[in-house]
């Protein structure tokens, strides 16, 4: 349910894990032998993660500007410092090296006019530009008081 969410932090540098599966006792074992915090939706697997001492929040919101925004809140509000790496790659969660311009022959070359910076995933090789989906994020981060 959280998984653009999960998309978008990556991208902003944050290690965002996605769990798909609905097995709640496998993520709150995962959360705990990963010191991770739980994000969820879910009312009832945030009060079972908060009675077994596993950090959850409870996301609130309709869109991901609001799901960041709600994040962001309860962070200041616990005292944990939300901290922000270099971007990941938001489909597999893997480091991206700036590539330079001669190693693009899949980009339009429309794109590669318009754009200095590019990126690939060390993983799974995704390219990255910083084109508008770029301004965007940046909004989003300005959000979590990272901007
Ligand atoms: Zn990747």
């Amino acid at each position: 349910m959280l998984g653009s969410l999960a998309r978008k932090l990556r991208a902003l540098g944050f290690d965002a894990a996605y769990y798909k599966s609905g097995d709640d006792a496998g993520l709150l074992e995962r959360s705990v032998l990963e010191s991770r915090i739980i994000l969820t939706a879910d009312r009832s697997l945030a009060a079972r993660a908060e009675a077994m001492g596993v950090k959850a929040m409870l996301v609130v919101g309709d869109s991901d500007r609001e799901r960041v925004g709600s994040i962001a809140g309860w962070a200041s509000a616990s005292g944990i410092v939300l901290m922000r790496g270099d971007p990941l790659c938001s489909l597999c969660g893997g480091e991206l090296r700036s590539v330079g311009k001669d190693d693009l022959s899949e980009v339009p070359p429309a794109v590669r006019r318009r754009h200095r910076l590019f990126f690939r995933c060390n993983s799974c090789g995704q390219l990255y530009w910083r084109g508008s989906h770029w301004k965007k994020l940046m909004s989003v981060a300005r959000r979590l008081g990272q901007g």
